[in-house]
């Protein structure tokens, strides 16, 4: 018998409805033939209202008891789709990440997985269970329960495929899959049938969200094949796996934007080693997370060093940047919000020359002006003015013949 891991995030499990029409999919795979361990998620909202439950009885909660407190919006969901399951007349049980036998280190609120022993999951699905588990959560060794950082219950679903050597592993969610451009901002944007794990990260990093990125990260290091597919029908999805030569045939794989993004430039910085390290040490110092970085070449002993940020950093940054400023004898620093970036992600990229060419010409015959450029292997990111970026992507995703 093959063994099926489904996943089912906040969204498909967000009402009594929902639980009930989660209990008939999985029942019917169950019946199909197959052995299910289904992962939920909290129902959507619970784990924000826990978070926000938490500050108001203490501004800084303990991060042991975070985790106490967040471990039990996923629990609420097994019991109740186990209950809607029995409901069903299906033999169904729940488990919580203990039980489970995940196990983590000791960081709360984000731990690591370190091992998991499915023991009690074998034994219930033998007996003809099907077995459901409290996504997002673990115990350390010494029992303490943990939770896996938001988004984790997508990372659960991963590492109890691989640890159950599955059959298959369906991230179910609440759209049809992975698409070339978020179907909001480009109409005409086309579902991706196959995916490598690094595109889908770049993607991910570049604000296309479907998946918590260290779980794609977990799935690339253990090599587990996985579909991103919707809760609400049966349309195939969006199958994320490991490169195979023929997926370099396409140039593009999708087009992605992030807005709300500012650019920060220091101005007149010494051309002297060790003024990005003091910039960008005092930034980590206060957790600003930073992503393009620019700096010019030198002119007459100065250079001028951009980078972006989420424009909500902005308040985190400015003193700091002003100190730092001073410290290196900086001439100023100047911020800008309301830029965007877009960037268009694909392993063609390795073997295809004039990519970026052709990126520029789409952008400059839209009239679009290029703020900043940033590339790797597999991706092409520019920053943009915030206002047109909607525009620009649609430009882009059809420059790219990335239409439906
Ligand atoms: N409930 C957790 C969160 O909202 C985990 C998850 O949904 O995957 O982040
Ligand atoms: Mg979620």
């Amino acid at each position: 018998m093959a063994i099926i891991v489904q996943k089912y995030g906040g969204t498909s499990v967000g009402n009594p409805e929902r639980i009930k029409n989660v209990a008939r999919r999985v029942l019917e795979t169950q019946q199909a033939g197959n052995k299910v361990v289904v992962v939920v998620s909290a129902m959507s909202g619970v784990t924000d209202s826990l978070i926000k439950l938490s500050r108001e009885v203490c501004p800084t909660p303990s991060e042991r008891e975070m985790d106490v407190l967040l471990s039990t919006g996923e629990q609420t969901t097994i019991a109740l789709l186990a209950m809607a399951l029995q409901g069903l007349g299906a033999k169904a049980v729940s488990l919580t990440g203990a039980q489970a036998g995940i196990v983590t280190d000791g960081v709360h609120t984000k731990a690591k997985i370190f091992n998991i022993t499915p023991k009690q999951i074998h034994t219930h699905l033998d007996g003809g269970s099907i077995v459901i588990v409290a996504g997002f959560q673990g115990q350390t060794s010494a029992g303490d329960i943990t939770t896996l950082g938001r988004g984790g219950s997508d990372l659960t679903a991963i590492a109890l495929a691989a640890a159950l050597e599955a059959d298959k592993c369906e991230i179910c969610t609440d759209v049809d899959g992975v698409y070339t451009c978020d179907p909001r901002v480009v109409p005409d944007a086309r579902k991706i049938d196959t995916i490598s794990y690094e595109e889908m990260l770049e993607m991910a990093s570049s604000g296309s969200k479907v998946m918590q990125s260290r779980s794609v990260e977990f799935a690339n290091k253990f090599n587990v094949l996985f579909e991103v597919r919707s809760s609400f029908n049966q349309n195939p999805g969006t199958i994320v796996k490991a490169e195979t030569p023929g997926m370099e045939d396409v140039v593009i794989r999708g087009v992605s934007i992030e807005r709300n993004q500012a650019k920060v430039t220091i101005e007149g910085v010494p051309d002297k080693t060790g003024t990005a390290a003091k910039i960008f040490n005092a930034l980590a110092a206060a957790n600003v997370v930073v992503d393009v970085i620019v700096q010019t070449a030198p002119h007459e002993g100065m250079t001028d060093i951009s980078f972006t940020t989420n424009k909500d950093e902005l308040k985190k940054a400015e003193p700091v940047l002003k100190a730092v400023a001073d410290e290196i004898g900086a001439r100023g620093v100047t911020q800008t919000a309301g830029v965007a970036k877009l960037s268009v992600v694909g392993i063609g990229m390795r073997t295809h020359s004039g990519v970026a060419a052709k990126l520029f010409d789409v952008l400059a015959k839209g009239g679009y002006n290029i703020q900043m450029i940033s590339t790797s292997e597999i991706k092409i990111a520019v920053i943009l003015d915030e206002d047109r970026i909607a525009d620009a992507a649609k430009a882009v995703h059809a420059g790219f013949g990335l239409a439906a």
